[in-house]
């Protein structure tokens, strides 16, 4: 064998998101990431009944979203299941309902936030625990500082999210952020990609359960303001998110290829 050398690191692989110049093409991958995200979250127990919905911008109608249709168990959905919902939640395109109270919440969302093109929310049940408490997630460890001072909590629980109000309310507390914290309702999560936002969900819902057990066992020792700020300018970003995800994508992708059909 020759001497080792260093391969060039243009020459080895690494996964980016990819860049669709047609509006078909980006459309089907949207889509085929926003089935895999339903079936990773049924994988990881985020599913509560009929609760929790993953909605993606449609790339050539900017107030349409796809979103997984009422009733259907995540860990079951496929491409051709999901329904095309427009902005006054009337469904577009697809054979089913959709979860109203729950797609209203995201609309208003999306509406406020042109920026963002994937919304995830489910009540998981870490999440729902801290929710529960009505507090922010704390700098305590190297996950939870890509939440810090980019994630809200809404602090108002007013009943099932039913009318457009509510969810502008809910829209106002995200601000620019990526997560919001609904006080005894759960998590929501928001992205420039299906993945970025699946991610943040995922993510946090395992910090929540960090903080809370960090906290039953003793007293967490929060990571400092500078130090939880430059964790976050280095992990925090969507691109991050994006990459972190990936395992998790090809895992799913593998064992489950019917959710392609
Ligand atoms: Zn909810």
């Amino acid at each position: 064998m020759p001497e080792p050398t260093p391969i060039p690191t243009e020459q080895l692989q690494f996964a980016m998101p990819p860049a669709h110049t047609g509006v078909d093409e980006e459309r089907r991958y949207r889509k085929e990431r926003l089935a895999a995200a339903l079936r990773l979250f049924a994988r990881h127990g985020l599913e509560e009944g009929v609760s929790g919905q993953v909605t993606v911008r449609d790339p050539e109608f900017a107030d349409c979203y796809w979103a997984n249709p009422f009733g259907v168990p995540f860990a079951l959905l496929t491409v051709g299941d999901l329904v095309l919902v427009n902005g006054e939640g009337k469904v577009v395109d697809g054979r089913r309902h959709v979860n109203q109270a729950a797609f209203t919440l995201h609309a208003q969302i999306h509406r406020a936030r042109p920026d963002v093109v994937a919304v995830a929310h489910s009540h998981s049940t870490h999440g729902r625990a801290l929710a529960a408490l009505g507090e922010p997630l704390d700098p305590i460890t190297q996950e939870a500082c890509a939440f810090y001072e980019d994630h809200a909590l809404h602090t108002a629980y007013t009943g099932v999210v039913v009318d457009e109000e509510e969810g502008r309310r809910v829209a106002a507390s995200l601000g620019p952020r990526k997560a919001v914290i609904l006080r005894n309702h759960g998590l929501l999560t928001v992205g420039d990609s299906v993945d970025a936002a699946a991610w943040w969900f995922l993510t946090m819902e395992r910090c929540c359960q960090v903080q809370l057990a960090a906290r039953a066992a003793g007293e967490p020792v929060p990571i400092g303001h500078q130090d939880a700020l430059r964790t976050r300018e280095q992990l925090g970003s969507d691109l991050v998110a994006w990459i972190n995800y990936q395992p998790l994508y090809q895992q799913i992708a593998h064992r489950e290829p019917e959710l392609f059909g």
